[in-house]
């Protein structure tokens, strides 16, 4: 799909630092910066990798915008995931053309509009109107109404209960996730997938708690994903000194429904007995490394 740039499109601009500039093509429009400005009119027609020239000379390539740059520069109300996290929750939750997925709550719509572009159908909920109306309009704006006829948002608190069923997978970005997992059990189709992104250990591990908790659940996980960059040039080959060191924890499990017969979950061993268990073979390290909650 390599057609010329056309007014209403939008285009990223890369100048000679590689920083990055998103705007919209308009008739008559011009792009400012410290050096002069690119009219509109001269990006229009041409194809992406144009060098445009400034008035007063400066050089930015041109480009189509991937989702990535978008997400993290597009106008946003809440807090976004970052595309760090955004593709591996894509893979844990298996999401892929016509998988139907519930998500909650929407924020500014970057977790959304990944699952969309994978081909998702959502429903969404959440609870603040602004942030639903951003979320929709940087979908539309960024997907195309294809993808909006998808995504089916409304303005509701998913503590309090989720009306669909038979739904493919629940993926979760809201303080309280655990609230979820009772509703969760009725909306899923037998095999489906939960997620939740949580900042916070402690999140992760109630979430963790409240599925073992249920027996409906199976092959519960916790991970993050660190991301460093490498700064490669010449004989300069290190890791970046600044990473971000931290987003949230991702939790996964795979619904099974309420089994008489499901196995329960081991009881994890007391303290006192690690020294006589280690040599057992029915005690995992997984087992001790599980993490308890105060109680
Ligand atoms: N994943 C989103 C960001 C979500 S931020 C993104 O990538 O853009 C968390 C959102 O959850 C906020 O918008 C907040 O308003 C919403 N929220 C909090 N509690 C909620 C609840 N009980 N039901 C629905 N939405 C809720």
């Amino acid at each position: 799909m390599n057609k010329p740039f056309d007014y209403g499109e939008r285009v990223l601009l890369l100048d000679s630092k590689q920083r990055r500039y998103l705007l919209v093509l308009k008739d008559g429009g011009e792009f400012h910066s410290h050096n002069g400005f690119v009219p509109h009119a001269d990006i229009v027609g041409n194809h992406e990798g144009l060098i445009a020239r400034s008035t007063r000379g400066s050089s930015y390539t041109v480009l189509r915008p991937t989702l990535e740059d978008f997400v993290v520069q597009m106008p946003r109300g809440a807090q976004v995931i970052y595309p760090k996290d955004l593709a591996p929750i894509c893979m844990l939750a298996d999401i892929g053309p016509g998988v139907r997925v519930f998500e909650s709550g929407v924020g500014s719509g970057a977790l959304s509009m990944t699952m969309l572009r994978w081909g998702a159908e959502i429903v969404g909920y959440e609870i603040r109107e602004d942030f639903l109306n951003r979320a929709t309009s940087n979908v539309r704006s960024f997907l195309g109404e294809d993808a909006v006829s998808r995504y089916h948002v409304q303005l509701r608190d998913a503590y309090e209960g989720i009306d669909e069923t038979d739904l493919d997978r629940v993926v979760l970005d809201l303080p309280e996730p655990w609230n979820v997992i009772r509703h969760a059990e009725k909306a899923l189709r037998l095999g489906g997938i939960f997620v939740a992104y949580t900042p916070s250990i402690t999140q992760a591990a109630k979430v963790r708690e409240t599925l073992a908790e249920s027996r409906a659940w199976n092959g519960a996980r916790t991970l993050e994903v660190l991301h460093r960059g490498w700064h490669i040039e010449g004989q300069a080959v290190r890791p970046d000194h600044r990473m971000v060191a931290h987003t949230a924890f991702l939790t996964t499990a795979r619904f099974l429904g309420v089994h008489e017969h499901a196995p329960m979950a081991e009881p994890l061993p007391e303290v006192d007995d690690l020294e006589d268990l280690t040599p057992q073979d029915d005690v995992t390290l997984d087992d001790l490394e599980r993490p308890t909650l105060g109680e």
